[in-house]
């Protein structure tokens, strides 16, 4: 008798919490079915943690789950309502290619949004097709777990699915489905949609729902709705440095694209940056840099007084009053973020006894990194293990004078060379998604079907930090060219 081959369960778990918020701010849809799945990107380490089994999710019913072809029980499939400044100009948005499928709780009590990206069109498609090409998924995948290995808060991705359907674009694109998991969706734009469009109980309810959603532990005495700001800025200006610190350029930080959880949220152009340059665009459509990697901790701090001023009616009875609570708030955004990055940086270079010269010693380095166009990550790694690289920065007198100056500081060091070299080694990652591996990667995979190559790389962005022998090849730049790298916003 041929034995019976029992699927396991995959072991969803939903809850609808945001289901229950009111009505305005989303709208209860369905993926749209897909022709024929096939899955090829699954995250074996997420999966776990969420509690859902691999197996199970790579079987014709895991995968039909994963392309919106079926929904699992207990899910409430929803497009979450928002609005956004765009570049700088507002305009009502929403999820108008992805579905909440429901939020998965994981077996440690956890919470975390399921979210099919490229699912079908919603009530806020307006003209868009509400698909996904397969290039972008891929790079949000790589780049969301690239950020995860570096220890930078991020929404996840556990799941790409190719739908067999194209998607048309400038050209005809194999189509695709990202399964994304994110600690929430709620976004700087879900306050502006319902500070716009909603009652004021609406807008206290999705406060009080964020507050207990990402901020349980903060206090409900006194006023609430400040603390909610409080903890939103703290998290930003932690994530944000955490940027500045390993040259990540996120490319679209419109204030749709701001998670309130803290987390790095809808990666479309974004990239790492290589040669050290603050004026570092490498959107297409970001004619003006106003994205810049240098120009981020100031759209953050924009990004923060557009969602201080949806909380305005519920900071203070009175305006005036209100507009003061929220300005001191914003004014320590700059003190915070600054704060971070600078323990960052000097960690980066081996000191963890600030000194009042330290932030002098770091520009120093980042000027002269400018000038003679150093690699960012690779200066760090090359301070890291002393070696000299064959780079126009090294051999110049600048460097001599400002490499004598690091080592006596770090003479001051009070737990001397081994603990220095230790903190390095753990700030200063070997690899990150370097532009052309990643483009390496998504070409093999769209135009080839080959997966092999994105693979290996996300194998190596796995450990940034362990400095290993495979991480060699990775570490290398791309050939020189005449064309800047650009990336495309993946819609
Ligand atoms: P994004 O650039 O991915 O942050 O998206 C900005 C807005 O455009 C969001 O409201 C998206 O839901 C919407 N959008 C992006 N691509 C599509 C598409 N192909 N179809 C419908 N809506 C889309
Ligand atoms: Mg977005």
């Amino acid at each position: 008798m041929a034995e019976e081959k029992v699927t396991p369960e995959a072991g969803w778990n939903f809850d609808n919490s945001y289901a229950r918020l009111p009505e305005s701010l989303y709208s209860v849809v369905n993926p749209t079915p897909v022709h024929s799945p096939k899955l090829v990107a699954a995250n074996g380490p997420l999966a776990d943690a969420l509690g859902l089994n691999i197996q199970a999710l790579r079987s014709q019913q895991g995968i039909a789950v994963l392309a919106g072809n079926n929904i699992p029980e207990g899910a409430m499939p929803i497009a979450e309502a928002y609005a956004g400044h765009q570049f700088g100009n507002f305009t009502k948005l929403g999820d108008g290619r992805a579905v909440l499928l429901g939020e998965q709780i994981t077996p440690s009590g956890e919470r975390y949004d399921i979210q099919l990206k490229g699912s079908g069109r919603t009530p806020y498609s307006r003209g868009g097709d509400g698909r996904a090409a397969l290039g972008p998924m891929l790079r949000e995948f790589i780049i969301s777990e690239a950020l995860h290995a570096l220890g930078i808060p991020t929404t996840r991705s556990l799941a790409v699915i190719t739908t067999g359907e194209p998607v048309i674009r400038d050209t005809e694109l194999p189509g695709a489905v990202l399964t994304r998991v994110a600690a929430s969706h709620l976004r700087v734009g879900t306050f502006q949609y319902a500070a716009g469009w909603g009652t004021s109980e609406e807008l206290q309810t999705l406060a009080d729902y964020t507050l207990q959603r990402h901020y349980p532990e903060a206090s409900t005495e006194g006023n609430r709705y400040l603390t909610l700001l409080q903890e939103v800025i703290k998290r930003q200006a932690e994530l944000i440095a955490k940027w500045q610190l390993v040259g990540f350029i996120h490319g679209v930080m419109n204030t749709d694209n701001m998670a309130l959880s803290g987390e790095s949220i809808d990666f479309g152009p974004c990239a790492f940056m290589d040669t050290y340059d603050p004026g570092t665009v490498f959107s297409s459509i970001d004619l003006q840099g106003r994205y810049a990697y240098g120009n981020q901790p100031q759209i953050a701090a924009w990004n923060l007084a557009r969602f201080a001023e949806t909380l305005l009616p519920l900071l203070h009875s009175d305006r005036e009053e209100a507009v003061k609570l929220a300005e001191a708030e914003i004014y320590q955004f700059r003190e915070l973020f600054h704060g971070h990055w600078l323990s960052g940086m000097i960690a980066k270079l081996g000191i963890s006894n600030e000194e009042l010269g330290d932030e002098a010693l770091i520009q120093e380095l980042l000027d002269m990194m400018k000038k003679y166009r150093a690699d960012y990550t690779n200066t760090f790694r090359a301070l890291t293990f002393g070696q000299q690289e064959d780079t126009p920065m090294y051999g110049t007198e600048d460097f001599a004078g400002w490499y004598e100056k690091w080592q006596a500081r770090l003479g001051r060091q009070p737990e001397g060379g081994t603990s220095s070299y230790e903190l390095m080694r753990s700030s200063n990652p070997a690899v990150i998604p370097r532009n052309h591996r990643v483009e390496e990667a998504l070409h093999a995979a769209v135009t080839q079907g080959d997966y092999s190559v994105m693979e290996r790389l996300l194998g190596v962005l796995a450990s940034p930090y362990s400095h290993s022998a495979d991480q060699l090849e990775y570490t290398t730049l791309p050939e020189p060219t005449s064309r800047p790298y650009r990336t495309f916003c993946g819609t």
